[in-house]
């Protein structure tokens, strides 16, 4: 039986941050995915300045702001009108801003570093079981049609909504599905709205929303992922096919007419959709797992909270699981942790995820920035930098210091 320190289960954005966190600190990693190639679609597009900061520790920043976009902001139309134009300002000493950058490009930033630090995904291998034993968790690998046993001193899930890591757990995931299906795609658009700002359109009646659409910008002249309600010939009623649970659905694809039929409908000018790259259907729903690991084993990113892709937080809060646990699992191999190390990624990084599936379900329903009191408080919030760790087990009381004569 082959042997490891960290087993990661999954190379999405979170696994890979994972992995790389663990290489950087010199442990011994191995990381596997049953994709036999790294996906070419993006789910995730908007990137959190506090994400750029903990990039930036993590020396991969600057190959990420190569092939990113700047998002300045939000021009919102409502019924033709334009209502509001929200430029996305933070205070100066924040290092970094908002930016977009599929999905894809991130795993690939994050997989290049890694190979850097000699460490590989190892594809098309799927983790099919797994139990714990004394000082260590032995896991089964399928690779085709053969199964190997890898024994690791701690496994990490990080694979996906579906985790099997969660399930051999035993972990609830409660939550529950929005019925709504809606779609998205890649394309290039031609129309002379200011570049490096999303655009929302969408239609009312009786102050109900009756269509709608989200433009945010991708790297590269005129493009765009647009999102917006499911055509209805690609609807699951129309289809026929089975509804997914949660995330995109492979078989089936908007075309340019579907999209070119939503400008028609929405877009503030006349405009012109071109050159689609990928497109999907998606649906979203909202959990959180009960706790974050059991025993040696961990889980992060979309295997411990799925929620509404609104404000751009899914995988940031992932990564941001990643690199919270990294570091502690880092002096576990290393023999250096203190007693309660580990418990504190649950402590920490669990009402994290819990803050964000409900800030992006009532977000989702009532609109961005909704039960915040001012716009700045709303900004540095979906930036991800109003995070603290205060009630952690790690953290003590403030104790006066400075003078300390008549300290001990
Ligand atoms: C439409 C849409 C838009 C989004 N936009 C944003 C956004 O702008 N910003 C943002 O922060 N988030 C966004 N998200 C959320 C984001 O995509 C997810 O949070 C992110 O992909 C989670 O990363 P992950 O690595 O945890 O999981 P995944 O990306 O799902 O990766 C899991 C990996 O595990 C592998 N795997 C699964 N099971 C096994 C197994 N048993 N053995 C081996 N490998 C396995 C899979 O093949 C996969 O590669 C969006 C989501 C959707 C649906």
């Amino acid at each position: 039986m082959s042997e490891t320190s960290v087993l990661v289960v999954g190379a999405g954005p979170v696994g890979l941050t994972a992995a790389l966190e663990l290489r950087r600190r010199g442990v011994d990693v191995v990381i596997v995915d049953r994709l036999p190639e790294p996906p070419q679609y993006a789910k995730a597009v908007g990137i959190q300045p506090r994400t750029l900061e903990v990039w930036d520790a993590m020396g991969v920043v600057r190959p990420s702001l190569d092939v990113s976009a700047p998002m300045h902001g939000q021009i919102v139309y409502v019924d033709g009108r334009q209502v509001m134009r929200l430029e996305l300002e933070l205070p100066e000493d924040v290092p970094y801003r908002f930016v977009c950058m599929p999905q894809y490009a991130t795993e690939r930033v994050l997989t290049q570093a890694l190979a850097e630090h000699g460490t590989v995904v190892r594809r098309g291998i799927e983790l099919t079981g797994f139990e714990q034993t004394a000082d260590g968790v032995v896991a089964d690998l399928r690779d085709g049609d053969d199964t190997t046993r890898l024994a690791a001193r701690y496994l990490v899930g990080c694979d996906g909504a579906h985790s099997a890591v969660r399930k051999g757990l035993g972990v609830s995931f409660d939550g529950d599905a929005f019925p709504e299906e809606y779609m998205l795609a890649d394309v290039e658009l031609d129309w002379s709205m200011p570049g490096g700002y999303g655009i929302r359109a969408s239609t009312t009646n009786d102050g109900t929303t009756t269509d709608m659409m989200v433009c945010i910008p991708l790297p590269g002249t005129g493009r765009y992922r647009l999102s917006t309600f499911v055509a209805p010939d690609l609807a699951t009623s129309a289809s026929g096919s089975g509804a997914v649970a949660h995330g995109l659905e492979g078989g089936r694809r908007p075309t340019l007419g579907h999209i070119q039929a939503v400008l028609d409908r929405l877009a503030p000018e006349p405009t012109r959709a071109g050159a689609l790259r990928w497109s999907s259907v998606f649906r979203i729903s909202h959990r959180l797992a009960g706790s974050y690991g059991g025993g040696r084993v961990f889980l992060a990113g979309d295997a411990a909270h799925i929620h509404p892709p609104t404000g751009a937080q899914g995988m940031n809060t992932g990564i941001q699981d990643a690199y919270n646990l990294g570091w502690k699992l880092a002096l576990a191999v290393q023999g250096r942790a203190a007693d309660g190390l580990l418990d504190s990624y649950d402590a920490e990084r669990r009402p994290v995820g819990a803050e964000v599936v409900g800030r992006t379900v009532r977000h989702a329903r009532q609109g961005l920035g909704a039960g915040e009191t001012d716009a700045a408080t709303a900004i540095a919030r979906e930036a991800q930098l109003l995070l603290g760790y205060r009630d952690s087990p790690l953290v003590g009381e403030d104790v006066p210091h400075g003078g300390g004569s008549d300290m001990p």
